[in-house]
């Protein structure tokens, strides 16, 4: 295999406007990396469309130098982009131009396991590889066993089939009337309005479709059979938009959307699904904001993982986007080796209401193919929520749920709390453990 393969089988963002000009740099030559005392700069070398792909003009609005850069980010900037100056970093359109896909490339900022190069050379991995520099300079260059690096660089073990895995564990395809949508509860459905993501996270439910180009995921201008469903149908007040992540869209073509959605007058709450924030901050920009705050109520769910994540540029994109009057919920996977740990959850639930974001589920892991490494018990989730449940913050305390395999729906989980009933008293554990009873012989209601 050469070894500058792209992995990301999509190679393009999903919409012309976001697009950077300049070459894929999936299929950049990447020459041999030289010593630093060359005329020629490391950033040209690793990176060769670094500076090319950025757009100016006046649809190109963009964070710039007014959005915030971490020490730890300018460090990494410095690094490996030393060409490329604050502006452009902060600026959404070179991150996505300049998202790392190669082996090449990942190996220059990495230092792979051969775990991580088996996975990278096989390309049996059902999802494409991809992260913005922006997120790539969190990640731990020498461990491998990181948390934020599994998410996102793969392992040998996803090329891997384990008992009970599917492709479309959900099954959302049987719940999808028209191509891009799942309609599964009555009153609301999955509006699947692209394919492409900034970065691919490796436990994606949805890998059997996001950055391939899928019939099942709707690409740029296909969304009006969607949209003439949920006119039809009255019963729809609430759309979920998803994909792949929506907020990769131009500002404009989500106005489109929204503002389309808005004339159906049964839709009450639209809804977007987003990791961007999080892995893409720089998009947050203030155009975006003001353009979303015309189209409430909007309540946004953010994809977060772990604490490690809460970095100064992620509190600055949710500030601006809580600014907007936006609810900000966050949606957090619960993986083997990366956040099943109380001490890590709680660092994360903490952080993130100082973020102005209420942590809303903590989701089981889905049990798509390749997922057996990130996957724990079911006992591992209920351990988390007893020890965040009455230790910390009730706004804190995520519920959690599974998404029963076959299309079932979301099923929250408990700890036991009710330890048992004698006699019209109920017998509770609260969270020391301590026993205490209810009397549970309340009359009908009726007062008298
Ligand atoms: S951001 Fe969401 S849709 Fe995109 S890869 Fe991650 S989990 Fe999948």
């Amino acid at each position: 295999m050469k070894d500058n393969v792209c992995l990301d089988k999509d190679t393009e963002p999903p919409d012309e406007e976001t697009e950077p000009p300049g070459k894929d740099p999936c299929l950049s030559s990447i020459p041999p990396i030289i010593s630093a005392s060359s005329s020629v700069t490391l950033t040209s070398l690793l990176f060769p469309d670094s500076k090319k792909n950025h757009r100016t003009g006046p649809r190109h609005e963009h964070s710039g130098a007014r959005f915030t850069i971490s020490p730890r980010s300018e460090a990494f900037r410095k690094k490996f982009f030393p060409e490329v100056s604050i502006s452009d970093w902060n600026d959404w359109h070179w991150q996505l131009g300049n998202r790392i896909r190669t082996r090449e490339m990942l190996s220059r900022i990495l230092r792979l396991s051969k775990s991580e190069l088996g996975a990278l050379l096989n390309r049996r991995t059902p999802l494409p590889v991809s992260v913005t520099p922006y997120y790539a300079g969190l990640l731990d260059a020498d461990n491998p066993l990181q948390a934020l690096r599994r998410t996102v660089i793969p392992v040998e073990s996803e090329c891997m089939h384990a008992r009970g895995e599917d492709d479309d564990p959900l099954n959302e395809e049987k719940d999808s009337p028209v191509p891009g949508l799942v309609h599964r509860y009555p009153d609301r459905v999955l509006f699947l309005v692209t394919d492409f993501c900034s970065t691919y996270c490796r436990y994606c439910t949805r890998s059997r479709m996001v950055g391939k180009r899928s019939e099942d995921c709707l690409s740029r201008g296909n969304w009006e059979p969607a949209l003439r469903y949920i006119e039809k149908n009255a019963q729809i007040r609430d759309v979920l938009l998803s994909g792949g992540d929506p907020l990769t869209l131009s500002n404009h073509r989500l106005e489109w959307l929204l503002s389309r959605l808005r004339r159906i007058s049964h839709v009450e709450l639209i809804r977007i699904g987003t990791k961007v924030p999080v892995v893409l901050p720089q998009r947050i920009t203030p155009a975006l904001t003001r353009m979303l705050k015309r189209y409430h109520p909007l309540w946004m769910s953010i994809h977060f993982t772990h604490p490690d994540e809460l970095t100064p540029e992620t509190r600055h994109a949710c500030g601006r986007l809580a600014d907007a009057g936006i609810p900000l919920g966050s949606q957090t996977v619960l993986l083997a080796g990366v956040n099943d740990d109380v001490e890590i959850m709680k660092r994360l639930v903490h952080g993130l209401l100082q973020l102005r974001v209420k942590p809303y589920y903590l989701y089981q892991c889905d049990p798509i193919s390749g997922s057996f490494h990130f996957r724990t018990p079911v006992q591992t989730g209920l351990d988390i929520i007893r020890g965040l449940r009455g230790h910390t913050t009730g706004y804190a305390v995520p519920t959690y749920v599974i998404d029963a395999p076959g299309g079932g729906g979301k099923i929250p989980l408990l700890p036991e709390y009710v330890a048992g009933r004698e006699g019209d008293s109920l017998i509770l554990t609260n969270y020391e453990g301590k026993a205490f009873r209810y009397p549970d012989c309340g009359g009908s209601g009726a007062g008298n």
